[in-house]
């Protein structure tokens, strides 16, 4: 076999990313948009000495687990990895892909709840699924471009190049967004105002970012942008603030020959450049810079749980690490005596401090910095203490100073809330060789139709003798029963 060879081949597994993996003169090749048990044909794209990678050139016979991807587009975008797949069957991928790697990372006995493997090792309860899902997504990021005929257009980076694709409609975005775009895509053309082009560095608006408040539908629209200003700005305005919902348009300075999306600075040009939503029964102030979870149905799941995990009496001193506005924090704040939270972006903690006033909290403290630097200092300095921390970090997952510092404050629980089950894996094999067991985990599909999962571990110090009742309910647990039994 080699390079740019048609071979035949029968999919077996799927990796993390989702790409399938079948054999061909006994190498694995990984071949995106299949699905486990396809029989493709696919060209050999590279071949390095112990695997490859192939495309997909014709589906000869499909699995039986593969279905028709509804959005035409899925292919070329692939933002939607697993939209090929029923959306069961993206739930079990999920499953796995935290079990494994929990199981081979992070060297866990695991098993699943309500399957034949279930033991004595550390439950993994069934991932909580959505209802419907589809156009769950609160925020949407497009990058801007021009067509054939010299009209702007936003959608999508072609697979690895700097061409953008016009996007009509995303189908797990909100059905808002196209006019928006619409609206904004007009003015450029009307006003010249050219998109940036990345290959060049030239041009001016690079990304239109929108966001949409869930439970209170108010509209956001940042356009990003290389330079210090938008001619024509009030035109824009005009264009915008029409728009039901419309609560902010701003912009953001991104000067940098990057891809990195924002820039530091933001400028309001309508309203005072946030939007607000609820999450439960609490209201969160959200700039722009600031993170926010993009599906909020799942999010009120995934932060219930780590409330449960958290187990609060009203007496605890808890810390949330990585905290962006304080979404954790003030779910927890409820039911705990104090609430310290850090975060590394300014914009966030003034947030996160202005949302603990907006919702009465006077049991809240904010730190703007590294987690892994702040906690250490404080730590060194008060040698405070803590009865549950919650920890939230980014894809790399926690640095080392913040585990160690965690493990010396001697919390009775340490809440993990993590979106990449690798470094999860890892951090927790860390954390058993240093006194703190998981003692469950929980599977929350944020990103339907995508490959990520987010997942909740309860950790407990090492020989304690705590054990919580989780209850799951039943409407999830039937959502996932079927899958679960059979996988
Ligand atoms: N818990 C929040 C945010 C989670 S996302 C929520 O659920 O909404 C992870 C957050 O970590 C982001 O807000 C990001 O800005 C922040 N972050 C990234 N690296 C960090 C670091 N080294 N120290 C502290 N915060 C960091």
């Amino acid at each position: 076999m080699k390079k740019n060879d048609i071979v035949r081949t029968t999919i077996v597994d799927m990796n993390s990313d989702g790409e399938g993996i079948g054999k061909a003169d006994g190498i694995p090749l990984f071949i995106k948009d299949t699905v486990i048990g396809d029989e493709v044909s696919v060209r050999v794209t590279k071949l390095k000495k112990n695997y490859g990678y192939g495309r997909l050139e014709e589906i000869i016979t499909p699995s039986p687990d593969r279905i028709e991807a509804r959005c035409p587009i899925a292919r070329a975008c692939g933002g939607c990895q697993l939209q090929s797949m029923s959306y069961e069957k993206q739930l079990e991928f999920k499953q796995g892909k935290v079990v494994n790697n929990l199981r081979r990372i992070g060297g866990l006995n695991v098993y699943v709840v309500g399957t034949s493997d279930e033991d004595d090792g550390i439950p993994v309860y069934p991932v909580i699924g959505m209802e419907n899902p589809w156009r769950y997504r609160n925020k949407a990021q497009l990058p801007v471009g021009k067509d054939a005929d010299g009209k702007c257009v936003a959608g999508f980076y072609a697979g690895r190049t700097h061409h953008v694709i016009a996007q009509q409609d995303c189908l797990i975005a909100d059905e808002r967004n196209q006019a928006l775009v619409d609206r904004v895509l007009s003015f450029m053309d009307r006003h010249g105002i050219e998109p940036y082009d990345e290959e060049s560095g030239k041009g001016l608006v690079r990304h239109i970012l929108i966001r949409i408040g869930y439970h209170t539908g108010e509209i956001m629209v940042c356009l990003i942008i290389n330079g210090r200003e938008l001619p024509f700005a009030d035109e824009l305005v005009e264009e915008l603030k029409d728009v039901p919902g419309m609560t902010s348009i701003s912009l953001n300075i991104n000067t940098k020959r990057t891809n990195v999306i924002l820039g530091e600075k933001c400028i309001s040009l309508y309203g005072n450049g946030y939007i607000t939503d609820r999450i439960g029964e609490i209201t969160f102030r959200i700039s722009p810079l600031s993170f926010f979870q993009v599906n909020p149905t799942q999010t009120e799941k995934l932060y219930e749980t780590a409330l449960k995990f958290a187990d609060l009496s009203g007496d605890e001193t808890v810390w949330d690490m990585y905290c962006g506005i304080g979404t954790i924090s003030l779910f927890l704040a409820r039911r705990a005596k104090r609430v310290r939270g850090v975060e590394i972006i300014p914009q966030a903690i003034e947030d996160a401090k202005y949302n603990a006033a907006l919702n009465g909290f006077t049991n809240t403290e904010f730190y703007v910095g590294k987690a892994e630097e702040v906690l250490p200092s404080i730590y060194e300095k008060e040698k405070c203490r803590a009865d549950v921390i919650v920890v939230d970090p980014p894809r790399k997952g926690c640095d080392t100073a913040l585990l160690e510092t965690i493990v010396k404050m001697q919390p009775q629980r340490v809440v993990y809330v993590s979106c990449d089950s690798a470094t999860l894996a890892r951090d927790l094999k860390w954390f058993a060789e240093n006194g703190y067991e998981t003692k469950c985990v929980q599977p929350v599909d944020m990103f339907s139709q995508g490959v990520h999962v987010e997942t909740v571990c309860l950790l407990t110090k090492l020989h304690s003798k705590y054990h919580l009742e989780v209850e799951l309910h039943m409407d999830e647990m039937d959502l996932t029963q079927q899958l679960i039994k059979k996988f």
